[in-house]
């Protein structure tokens, strides 16, 4: 088991998301030979990119781990790892390269927002390579927390992009609860009892922010 705290237990694990882009780069290429923003074009919802683009991510907010089972394709958005405002870049398009974009659900995204982190602390916390991972863990009451020897701005990331907030764990809980249904076979009666409450939990969650 992946000890990842974006994962629940039995769901598909990341792999390696920057070769996944590297491929998808590849496509997006050949289907638009001049684009500099690929921003603009994996966050067109409507465009195939971006259904590509959530596939990457197997379908997860990279920062706290949420599904498209949960929020709806709508609700994912496209991230700047490193904030389009940074000085780094001199333009929008210049953030816009595939490496700096992020699978990031709508609560993760608004509350990063322009966050920047420093270079070091990039490494460590760009959620696309593996030493997040050991940043931040999930703990038995199942809320997301900061490993004790994390850095200063791993805490200030981790409270910017608000991940013990409650809805993680709900999202969590949930998400373990869905792969348990899919795993019971021959049994209408106990999925039944099952689907009722997953889909209470679901209606529950959708007002919660
Ligand atoms: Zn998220």
């Amino acid at each position: 088991m992946d000890d990842d705290y974006r994962l629940t237990k039995s769901c598909e694990s990341f792999g390696n998301i920057s070769e996944k882009k590297k491929v998808l780069m590849n496509e997006i290429k050949s289907a638009h030979p001049r684009a500099k923003d690929i921003h603009k074009i994996v966050s067109e919802n409507a465009s195939e990119f971006k259904s590509k683009f959530l596939k990457v991510y197997c379908y997860r907010c990279a920062y706290c781990g949420t599904s498209i089972r949960i929020n709806v394709k709508s609700q994912f958005e496209i991230d700047h790892f490193i904030p389009k405002t940074s000085k780094r870049f001199r333009s929008e398009t210049d953030a816009g390269f595939i490496g700096n974009l992020v699978l990031a659900c709508h609560t993760c995204n608004h509350n990063k927002s322009n966050f920047e982190l420093s270079e070091s602390s990039q490494e460590i916390l760009n959620p696309d390579l593996e030493k997040i991972k050991k940043i931040y863990y999930r703990d038995n009451m199942f809320y997301i927390r900061v490993s004790q020897d994390a850095s200063q701005e791993a805490i200030d990331f981790y409270k910017k992009l608000e991940l013990g907030r409650e809805t993680c764990r709900i999202d969590y809980l949930l998400l373990s609860m869905m792969e348990l249904r899919d795993k019971i076979e021959n049994n209408d009666s106990l999925k039944c009892q099952l689907n009722e409450k997953i889909d209470f939990l679901c209606m529950k969650r959708n007002i919660m922010t």
